[in-house]
């Protein structure tokens, strides 16, 4: 696979960490995106690896720098996607896979949107939004997992039909009813997109070439 920006959202319960831990564990070729946030370490969180835990400062400034891809207050506290290390992994040849939310994915959208026709990331990106087979099958699978209290769930079941409303903001959208379905639906649109940003990637080179043959 040759390097790809790859956004995954879905709503809370949706299947979408267990589908990306086997992607990661599949594709020695994708790395995760570690997040930054301003928000403290909680039990064994570790720096670097589940977030880059930074002072309100420091991240303030690279929201002035423009460092981040995308970037959101939740909760009091900052979030943000670094561009550097996605270009790095890019430059090594590696994907990068970003669990992100409806607005952070459509922050990233414009921020792709702004940049040259022929900047990899922009010719490299998918994003796919996985879908929960129904409202009620979300619901069971949030009170099965037993990690909220009634009120979290009530908000997490609003914040899902909010994002599924805007679904079709995304290019793919994967049904997951059945885990083994879903994931192979999710490793067949990587291979597809694949050859068609394959295909991008020679057209932007070949016009490239083309503007620098014009007398
Ligand atoms: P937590 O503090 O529980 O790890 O995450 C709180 C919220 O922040 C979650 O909804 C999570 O999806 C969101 N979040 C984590 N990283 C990022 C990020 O890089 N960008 C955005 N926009 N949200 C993030």
């Amino acid at each position: 696979m040759k390097p790809m920006l790859i956004v995954i959202s879905a709503p809370s319960g949706g299947g979408k960490s267990t589908l990306c831990d086997r992607l990661l564990q599949d594709y020695p070729e994708i790395v995760y995106s570690v997040s930054c946030t301003t928000r403290e370490p909680r039990g064994s969180e570790e720096d670097g690896i589940d977030y880059h835990f930074l002072s309100r400062a420091a991240f303030d400034r690279l929201v002035a720098d423009k460092a981040f891809l995308e970037h959101a207050e939740v909760h009091g506290n900052g979030y943000g996607t670094l561009v550097a290390p996605i270009r790095e992994a890019f430059a090594e040849g590696l994907s990068v896979i970003l669990d992100i939310d409806v607005q952070g994915a459509g922050q990233i959208r414009d921020y792709l949107k702004a940049l040259p026709g022929n900047d990899p990331l922009r010719i490299r990106f998918v994003d796919i939004f996985i879908m929960p087979p129904s409202l009620e099958v979300l619901r069971a699978r949030l009170e099965a997992r037993g990690e909220d209290s009634p009120e979290t769930i009530e908000r997490r079941m609003k914040n899902a039909q909010d994002e599924i409303a805007k679904a079709n903001q995304y290019r793919f959208r994967i049904l997951n009813d059945d885990l083994d379905a879903a994931y192979r639906d999710l490793c067949g649109i990587l291979d597809a997109m694949d050859g068609v940003a394959g295909e991008a990637d020679r057209r932007a080179r070949e016009a490239e070439k083309g503007e620098g043959e014009r007398p």
